[in-house]
């Protein structure tokens, strides 16, 4: 079975992670300090504060960029639930606005739109979905105009960037995730990245219980810490990442050369001031073409292939009790409808892609 993603661990990560179990120090300490620095100048910012997931990163962010109780929270229907939910664990409220149909990512059009109709605005969330950048141009003269904080979630674009700089390091804060399906792993893990000392240090406090100095608390915190032999791992694959996500395009450009005569899909669209990452490669199956035939068939040849996400986070059962409006945002709903992801991953042999491509040339729409 050629999976839709695996993670590439060796020698480098077993040597690292045993060194860190000898030495006793299991828990949060100075490996995982090595990594932050290591991750921050990467992404190009002052600060990395690593965390127990892209989840735990997320609530991190946005509590010490200050999103309080009901506050409103613009963000995209269309990403894996824990982007909305960040919100929700502030008390906020999550704004959803639609997403631009091409890119899948959210539409700065709909972000307007909402700051004429909606009183209160505080802060936009955005996604670079499936290793895209948004349209950070557009989305940062909006956020600068309206006075709006800026949070972003990189957890599908390590290493991506938009007009040669970094994803991760626009906004007052943004998170990664670790997860083994990204494009780096850690097992479980997140990190925050910011250039602004103050939500640096908020951020800090609440990921140790909110502890000024040992066991005094100012205020209710987490523990959502990281620990060193995750970081152990983080370190050796931030050190791999340039060549995974190389790999990722070099695949993504065989698949994209390869399936162009397709007419009944949409390949992914690639800005030109963009460097994709290809956490995902998605396309569009066109009106008409039968999406679970087409899984099927896939799976009869033994490629696996997932339809990410068969629904907006707005038409999530959870989401539909808290009065979201299914039928509210079209352009998510139809992409998920039409969407599917194909494998993409540096794990991937050339035999592997030349599979994916006959088999894609053989299914009859
Ligand atoms: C994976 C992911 C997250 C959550 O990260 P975890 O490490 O699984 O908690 C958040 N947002 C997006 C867009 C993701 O893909």
């Amino acid at each position: 079975m050629i999976s839709i993603a695996r993670p590439l661990l060796g020698k480098e990560e077993e040597d690292k992670v045993l060194q860190v179990l000898r030495s006793g120090m299991i828990s949060s300490g100075e490996v995982v300090k090595e990594f932050e620095g290591n991750f921050a100048a990467f992404i190009g910012t002052k600060f990395a504060l690593a965390a127990s997931s892209g989840t735990t990163a997320l609530h991190l962010a946005l509590q010490s960029s200050g999103i309080m109780w009901q506050d409103k929270v613009i963000t995209t229907p269309f990403s894996f639930i824990a982007t909305a939910n960040s919100i929700l664990y502030c008390g906020a409220v999550p704004v959803f606005a639609d997403i631009d149909e091409k890119t899948y990512n959210i539409d700065p059009e709909k972000i307007l739109e909402i700051l004429e109709n909606v009183e209160g605005i505080k802060a936009v969330l955005v996604v670079h979905l499936f290793g895209l950048p948004c349209d950070m141009d557009r989305i940062n003269a909006i956020c600068k105009k309206n006075n709006l904080i800026l949070i972003e979630d990189c957890a599908q674009a390590h290493g991506a960037s938009y007009n040669g700089k970094k994803v991760g390091s626009f906004g007052n804060a943004a998170t990664f995730s670790f997860y083994p399906t990204k494009n780096m792993t850690t097992g479980e893990g997140g990190i925050l990245t910011t250039s602004s000392e103050e939500i640096f240090n908020e951020a800090k406090f609440l990921r140790e219980h909110g502890a000024v100095s040992e066991y005094i608390h100012q205020t209710i915190g987490y523990n959502y810490r990281m620990t060193n032999i995750e970081a152990a791992i983080g370190i050796c694959q931030l050190k791999k990442l340039e060549k995974f996500n190389k790999a990722r395009r070099q695949n993504a450009g065989h698949l994209m050369k390869n399936l162009k005569n397709l007419d009944w899909l949409v390949l992914p669209h690639i800005p030109e001031n963009v460097d994709h990452v290809f956490h995902q490669f998605t396309i569009r199956l066109k009106k008409g073409v039968d999406r679970l035939g087409l899984v099927e068939h896939l799976r009869r040849n033994k490629i696996g292939c997932k339809v990410y996400y068969p629904m907006g986070i707005h038409q999530q059962p959870f989401y539909q009790k808290l009065g979201y409006r299914d039928k509210s945002l079209p352009v998510s709903e139809e992409a998920s409808l039409s969407v599917l992801s194909l494998p993409v991953h540096p794990g991937l042999s050339g035999e592997d892609l030349n599979k994916i491509v006959e088999a894609m040339k053989e299914f009859k729409p």
